[in-house]
């Protein structure tokens, strides 16, 4: 299993991090030892001392694909969920000045929440679906797939160019504005709408 990721997909958040609008999609992987296991804690890593939330909508592939057409993109996916893209802040940025990939940063064990799934003919419109991070008792990061660069459908077609997708893959479809630094005891929850999809908790 692969989780495919997707950067720099809504413009707030390429702002607040004074990135350049991409003219195609940024992919990149973690591996399944960076999923969080259920109901553990998320130890922050001690190479880091900025580890950032980014609270992103999921998606569940259940049938083999290469190269699909975005019309036909809806027959790949039956869940859709929501979890956290955690980053080292300050190891991808030293990686980033220098050119370099971002696995040391985005990849490394527990770095990949994965809440609840919801079946998809539950959700009235996927592409104006709501969804929001509390760090705590704040609302910290608040997001609408309608203001996705790239729509869920699209981005299929898209990574399928590169990667074969294969039952039980996760694509993070990129995180909204609003990222932020974790500390020791805060509590992380997750929801779609009014839908708790996950909590956790930092150490
Ligand atoms: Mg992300």
């Amino acid at each position: 299993m692969k989780l495919i990721c997707i950067g720099r997909n809504y413009t707030e958040h390429i702002k607040e991090l004074k990135n350049e609008k991409p003219a195609d999609p940024v992919v990149f992987l973690k591996p399944d030892t960076a999923v969080l296991l259920k109901k553990q804690p998320f130890f922050i890593p001690d190479f880091s001392n900025d580890v950032h939330y980014e609270v992103e909508v999921l998606v569940k592939i259940n049938r083999v694909g290469k190269h699909i057409d975005k019309k036909f993109a809806h027959k790949y996916y039956n869940e859709i969920g929501l979890g956290i893209d955690f980053t080292a802040r300050d190891v991808q940025s030293a990686l980033k000045a220098k050119g370099l990939p971002w696995e040391k940063a985005k990849s490394f064990d527990g770095a990949a929440v994965i809440g609840n799934w919801i079946p998809k003919n539950e959700i009235e419109n996927l592409d104006a679906l709501k969804f929001s991070l509390k760090r705590n008792d704040s609302v910290v990061q608040k997001g609408d797939t309608s203001l996705m660069l790239w729509k869920i459908d699209e981005l299929i077609e898209y990574v399928s160019k590169y990667f074969t997708l294969k039952i039980g893959d996760i694509i993070f479809t990129g995180t909204p504005a609003g990222v932020g630094r974790v500390f020791p005891n805060d509590k992380l929850t997750g929801l779609i709408e009014q839908r708790e999809m996950f909590s956790i908790t930092v150490k």
